[in-house]
């Protein structure tokens, strides 16, 4: 079962949970007993937002400019 690592927002402390990764987003309680908690980063690598940049559509006839023939008028 993965650890994860948790931060308290109330008395700063961390603490480690073991939990299903189903639940790792789930809500944990600090060790005192606090429920304002964030779950810290792992090191895990996961996978992030990382995509290739999308092509821009170019090419002749009609893209960008069409105030060039007053069709804007
Ligand atoms: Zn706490």
């Amino acid at each position: 079962m993965p650890r994860y690592e948790y931060r308290c927002r109330t008395c700063g402390d961390t603490f480690e949970l073991s939990r299903p990764m189903a639940q790792s987003s789930d809500p944990a309680m600090c060790p005192a007993g606090h429920g304002d908690t964030v779950k810290l980063l792992s090191t895990v690598a996961v996978g992030g937002t990382a995509s290739a940049p999308a092509a821009a559509p170019r090419g002749g006839g009609g893209g960008g400019g069409c105030c060039g023939g007053g069709c804007c008028g």
